[in-house]
């Protein structure tokens, strides 16, 4: 009797096993932070098993100060794609535009270690053209680096404009509206979108249709990502990504496969590949 159950214990967990690996999309999260609470709260190890628990396949990591992004990619390479912050605690998001010493930051950590992109930066309207923020893009371009702009259109617009060839990741897509986003996205070719920290794109499983609109005319521009701002919600990735592959279930497999982590994949680790 033993056996037997054993037995069709064995053969059940066999069948099931291709099925469940199956079901389980991929994430390339492309919105996270290890900030110095973050870092205090949470031990290194917790950290990285909460990643890979979650089922990502990637993550564009970003922190206040850089040391938790350094800390995080070592014990993870293989997920954490690094990318430079400006900021060295918290509570450099409104201060840092006005703050030439952001400056001696970047450029000490950029001689130092190697990274996708600068960002997730706070940056709006006018402010981007600020001297700080021009020096920012200019070692952005200096190194070739992404730019992670958490920023209105205005700012985006004054970005491209300073320089054209920017590949920019518009963090939340600007909290705008889907049928804006469309419009940038039409407008630059180098503008990607993540969906972090917004839920309006969907609910109860259901794709909004407006946002299925920008998904469809755009397969290629958008991620998905967390953004963990707090320590707290560091406990959220994993549910960011089951809500994720809940709702991305709502589109063909193929477009859902690509905002899920192909895209992700494209551009932001492969872009650190390359840099190597
Ligand atoms: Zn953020």
């Amino acid at each position: 009797m033993r056996i037997r159950n054993g037995l069709v214990v064995l053969v059940l967990t066999a069948a099931q096993t291709p099925a469940v690996l199956a079901a389980e999309l991929p994430i390339f999260d492309a919105h996270i932070h290890f900030s110095h609470d973050a870092a205090d709260q949470i031990p290194l190890k917790d950290a990285v098993a909460i990643l890979r628990k979650a089922g990502l396949k990637g993550a564009l990591v970003s922190s206040s100060n850089d040391e938790g992004t350094q800390k995080l990619y070592e014990a993870a390479p293989d997920i954490v794609v690094p990318e430079l912050r400006p900021y060295r605690t918290r509570g450099e998001i409104g201060t840092w535009v006005r703050d030439p010493t952001v400056i001696e930051y970047l450029e000490t950590r950029l001689k130092r270690y190697k990274y996708v992109a600068i960002g997730e930066f706070h940056l709006y309207g006018a402010d981007a053209d600020l001297a700080v923020p021009r020096r920012m893009v200019e070692l952005a371009r200096q190194y070739g680096l992404m730019l992670h702009a958490h920023s209105d259109a205005e700012a985006v617009e004054r970005l491209f404009a300073q320089w054209p060839q920017a590949r920019i990741l518009w963090a939340h897509s600007g909290f705008d509206r889907p049928e804006k986003v469309r419009e940038m996205l039409r407008k630059h070719a180098n503008l990607w979108c993540d969906l972090a920290f917004r839920t309006d794109h969907a609910s109860g499983g259901k794709v909004d249709a407006e946002w299925r609109k920008a998904f469809e005319e755009f397969p290629e521009r958008f991620m998905v990502g967390t953004d963990t701002f707090t320590p707290e919600r560091w406990y959220f990735i994993g549910e960011h990504a089951d809500w994720s592959r809940e709702w991305l279930k709502d589109l063909p497999p193929a477009l859902a496969e690509r905002i899920a982590w192909k895209n992700g994949e494209a551009v932001i680790a492969a872009a650190f590949a390359r840099k190597r």
